[in-house]
């Protein structure tokens, strides 16, 4: 992508790049097809990818939908606010539902900045890639305890209802953010903890105030780091509960899901590690760095694989010290501080190890190429260096009476390096956990808000074991989405005593017994085979192929490669086996448990000690389970038993659901890229979604309300009667057809056409 200042200066985008000789000759040549994007400072000149992609002025939507939407009306009840016409703020009064109804729909609302829009109870969010002037003070106090259908749809009423209801009700609420990574998921849930927080702030002096905000660098830092995708993207899914007590933010308590542990050791090109160490680097003054042996981001091995240290528009020096400030303010000890950076840096080192290769016994194994860096992990975690290198280049096994070191091959201690390293980061990250809950959690609540910020639907050039997990939580989360949709409704019907038959809905059944039911799903299969000495990546794929080679949900490749193919209800997506055993297994080796749990750093030995009695337990569960099934100990089971937790803990909330967009590739201000965002609305069901809403009476008016806006409608008003009668005669003015309206017993219920006559009768008479 490339901006110019002057798109009356651009000229031929091909000539163009040309002479600014940014991209190679033979690149350019290829990029036939752009679209050309302006406002009125800046063109933006994108190639079209994949042959297909934005298109703008030719966009086939709006011609075929410019006079089918004429005359779809766009008020919402009683809303006198003026919305653009063609447009509606809730899809569910959209007059033909389709996918390019829906995207037009967005698009209008997206170019106007309106970038909510609701779909009855679920509001849809397309990130803007701008700030926009819509989270302000006032803003906030016009959303505060106001019916939805006040204002404009926002993620302030999503919270303020949320907050009501934990009020007013004892069940737990919960608000469920999804969308593709980069698409807004995180900083709706920022805002809506802002939004929680400051509500009733300073009504209730007596109660200690925890501000939960205050920890969200901490998270980012160590959780969020640079993809392709998104240049602050979390890499876990987390579950933040919020703690109110009359009517104040108390506290917070923080469940995580599935951290990416391989970017500790690998990043795609133009990725970074995690945030954290980049910080340090800049940060830290140089004597400091100098006692924890550090250096430029560059020099490390850990750091620089996709080759951008640097991050625009990211201050890794001032946020390192607003890291600081938060670690102190949830109470961390100098000490532990300097422990932390000492286990970062240990890493570091540790992937600057090489090796070297020589013979021994008629076997290539490995040796340790330069021994600085193990002399430095050494003194800085308290360990012994020799101990360090030889679990680092042997696999210990142990007998009844003796412990036998067989060397490993350069590739294998290769693994063996990154395996320390990755516990490393993922010990010291639970820990912190731990500690950031210590600080947040209220010793008394009376309710609890949720805030779900999960990993949407990924498939990316290369899928792997890490997709899998997360196509599959999407899987049955999506199943819960639908599910939770049809119920909601199906409670506002009897709420007001109608008679409604919910649609029957796609069941994801199948699909998900493919990955996960016992006990040939691939997931079971994976652990199976994770726990036999002698099986591989391709013994997994073969016992794949051979229990699901048949089913519709699951396809072999063509030709022999190491993959296989799963139908999502989002999408076909291809994984690659490759390390799927290894990526599976994770298991801590004992003996560099026992090492480091031997440190003089009282930290470091606290932090593996407690690792080491985990394993303990479960051996001993193990144990005594013998004959029985036991649950294997891998991140496969360990993944779909948080995850089955976590559907069982939503199915007791009341959820809201919010769902994000991302509308351009290029994460930039004003593109919407119509395919990219038709894409993901299938990933989220979306149309089915409206549907649901739609088969029913999607427009629900109390009948006062009701009368108070059309009153004017009715000649004469009926003496003694109730606001029902009334609205019944209003309607009968109208004209109504056969099932068009139903009476609650506070509310008209009506379709769609019946409200869109109402409406143009009373517009008529303005
Ligand atoms: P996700 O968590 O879905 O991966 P993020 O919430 O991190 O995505 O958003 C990615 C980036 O998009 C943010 O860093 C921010 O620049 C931008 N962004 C997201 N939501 C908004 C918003 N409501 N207003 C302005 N910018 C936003
Ligand atoms: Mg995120």
């Amino acid at each position: 992508l490339h901006w110019a200042q002057n798109r009356q200066n651009l000229g031929d985008p091909q000539d163009w790049l040309r002479a600014e000789n940014l991209l190679p000759h033979q690149t350019v040549e290829k990029l036939t097809k752009w679209t050309v994007y302006q406002d009125e400072e800046h063109a933006q000149v994108v190639p079209i990818h994949n042959g297909r992609g934005p298109w703008e002025s030719e966009d086939p939507t709006q011609h075929m939908l410019e006079s089918r939407l004429s005359n779809t009306q766009v008020l919402m009840p009683g809303n006198s606010r003026a919305v653009e016409v063609d447009e509606v703020e809730d899809l569910s009064q959209l007059g033909e539902v389709c996918e390019s109804s829906v995207l037009l729909n967005l698009k209008k609302r997206f170019h106007r900045d309106c970038i909510y829009t609701y779909i009855g109870n679920m509001l849809l969010s397309v990130n803007p890639f701008k700030p926009l002037s819509i989270y302000t003070e006032e803003l906030r106090q016009q959303y505060q305890g106001k019916e939805k259908q006040q204002n404009p749809p926002h993620v302030y009423a999503i919270a303020d209802v949320a907050f009501c209801q934990s009020q007013n009700s004892t069940q737990e609420q919960c608000i469920v953010i999804s969308g593709q990574s980069g698409s807004g998921k995180t900083e709706a849930a920022k805002l809506i903890m802002h939004y929680l927080n400051s509500m009733y702030q300073g009504r209730n002096d007596n109660l200690r105030q925890v501000k939960p905000m205050e920890v969200l660098p901490i998270l980012e830092s160590f959780g969020n780091a640079k993809t392709i995708l998104n240049n602050n993207s979390s890499r876990f899914g987390k579950y933040l509960h919020i703690h109110i007590r009359h009517g104040v933010v108390v506290g917070t308590s923080l469940s995580k899901y599935l951290l990416e542990k391989s970017r500790v050791v690998f990043q795609a090109n133009e990725e970074r590690n995690y945030h954290v160490f980049y910080e340090l680097l800049a940060g830290m003054n140089e004597w400091d760095k100098q006692d924890l042996y550090l250096q430029g981001a560059e020099t490390y091995y850990y750091l620089n694989q996709g080759r951008a240290c640097e991050l625009q528009g990211k201050h890794d020096k001032q946020d390192f010290l607003l890291l600081v400030k938060c670690l102190e303010t949830i109470g961390l000890q100098t000490d532990q501080i300097n422990t932390m950076w000492a286990i970062l840096s240990s890493i570091l080192q540790l992937g600057n190890i090489c090796f070297s290769s020589y013979e021994s016994e008629s076997f290539e194994v490995a040796r340790i190429f330069s021994e600085a860096e193990a002399r430095r992990v050494g003194s800085l975690l308290q360990i012994s260096a020799e101990a360090l290198q030889t679990v680092i280049t042997h696999r210990v096994t142990e007998t009844t009476y003796d412990r036998i070191y067989c060397p490993l091959s350069v590739e294998s201690a290769i693994e063996s390096r990154d395996a320390i390293a990755k516990a490393l980061y993922s010990v010291l990250f639970d820990w912190l956990l731990e500690r950031i809950n210590d600080w947040l959690i209220p010793t008394e609540m009376d309710s609890t808000v949720g805030i779900v910020d999960i990993y949407g639907f990924e498939d990316l050039g290369v899928n792997s074991f890490e997709q899998l997990c997360i196509n599959f939580a999407n899987e049955q989360l999506q199943q819960f989405v639908n599910k939770a949709v049809v119920t909601q409704e199906q409670e506002d019907y009897s709420a007001e005593k109608i008679q409604w038959y919910p649609i029957a809905l796609q069941d994801f059944h199948v699909c998900l017994d493919l990955i996960s039911a016992r006990p040939h799903g691939i997931l079971r299969i994976l652990d199976d085979q994770t726990c036999l000495p002698q099986a591989t990546d391709h013994t997994f794929l073969q016992k794949c192929h051979y229990h699901h080679g048949n089913s519709p949900y699951y396809a072999k490749p063509k030709i022999p490669l190491p993959v296989f193919t799963i139908y999502h209800y989002a999408g076909a997506v291809t994984y690659q086996v490759h390390n799927f055993l290894n990526k599976n297994h994770d298991q801590f080796r004992p003996e560099v448990l026992e090492l480091f749990a031997r440190s003089r750093l009282q930290m470091v030995s606290g932090l593996f000690r407690k690792v080491q009695e985990r394993y303990m337990q479960q051996k001993e569960l193990g144990a005594r389970g013998r004959g029985h099934r036991q649950q294997p100990s891998t991140v496969a089971a360990h993944f779909q038993q948080s995850l089955a937790e976590l559907i069982s803990r939503l199915e007791r909330c009341k959820t809201t659901f919010i769902r994000c967009f991302k509308p351009n590739y290029v994460k930039l201000p004003g593109i919407f890229d119509v395919d990219y965002i038709a894409t993901q609305l299938r990933h989220a069901g979306i149309l089915e979604t409206i549907h649901i809403r739609k088969e029913g009476f999607p427009i629900r008016v109390p009948f006062s309300y009701f009368m108070e806006r059309y009153g004017v409608l009715l000649p004469q008003r009926l003496p003694n009667a109730s606001d029902k009668e009334q609205v019944v005669a209003l309607l009968e003015t109208v004209g109504v057809e056969e099932g068009e309206y139903q009476l609650g017993i506070t509310k008209v219920f009506m379709k769609e056409s019946l409200y869109q006559r109402v409406e143009d009768r009373w517009s008529s008479t303005q």
